[in-house]
């Protein structure tokens, strides 16, 4: 699941993405209202983190322009002015919740779990298959229970095949969920990761098909 953190503070960007890559989410930063409101467009994103005050166009205008295009997309307001309307206009526009600066990061991270877990619309939004179980807002993969040893890459490529079970994902696809803004995009990475995962889950009763020249299918393993 891909992030965006739109902040002009560096120093406080910088230390969002670190905890946020650390608990295993990709990460896309953007430092003005612009070029959030142009990165919202392009999709992909699973949440957006919005500091109000900033440069080239106001964080409020950025969540106007995102609501106008009928994108519900989860949105953490960051506010580092106290004013109670700012908060009330900021939800009024739709945001999901806001934090007032300064906050602790283990603050921030229990906030982006509850909103995520309440934009899957579900109580439970584990996605289980056969022995193979994933939980997007925590980040971990099981068989039977036990946690599987998976890298912030491999859990994103089992989370878009879990997602589109049974169909067929292109490695595209899965550029687009895995890769930030900032990385090399590589294609042959993609295979190291599906090689990997492959052996992974390997006795989860589930296999990942290759279809030639179309992609990847998390599927059942025959009996
Ligand atoms: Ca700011």
């Amino acid at each position: 699941m891909r992030i965006l953190i739109s902040e002009d503070d560096a120093a406080l960007a910088e230390a969002l993405r670190f905890a946020l890559t650390q608990a295993g989410f990709a990460v896309d930063w953007v430092d003005n209202g612009m070029a959030a409101d142009e990165a919202l467009k392009t999709a992909g994103f699973g949440l957006l983190i919005l500091d109000l005050g900033l440069p080239k166009l106001d964080g409020l205008e950025v969540l106007r322009r995102l609501r106008r295009r009928n994108d519900a997309l989860p949105v953490l307001i960051l506010s580092g002015r106290e004013q109670p309307e700012e908060k009330v206009a900021g939800l009024d526009l739709g945001a999901d919740d806001y934090l007032v600066k300064p906050f602790s990061l283990n603050e921030l991270q229990a906030r982006v779990r509850a909103l995520l877990r309440r934009g899957q619309g579900s109580a439970t939004p584990v996605l289980t298959y056969r022995e193979l179980s994933f939980d997007p807002v925590a980040r971990t993969a099981t068989i039977r229970g036990h946690a599987l040893p998976l890298s912030v890459h491999e859990l994103s490529v089992l989370e878009v095949l879990m997602r589109r079970f049974g169909r067929v994902v292109s490695k595209e696809q899965l550029v687009e969920q895995i890769y930030t803004y900032d990385q090399e995009v590589s294609h042959n990475a993609i295979e190291v990761y599906v090689h990997r995962l492959r052996k992974k889950i390997g006795d989860s009763g589930l296999l990942v098909r290759t279809l030639y020249g179309r992609g990847y299918a998390l599927d059942y393993l025959e009996q």
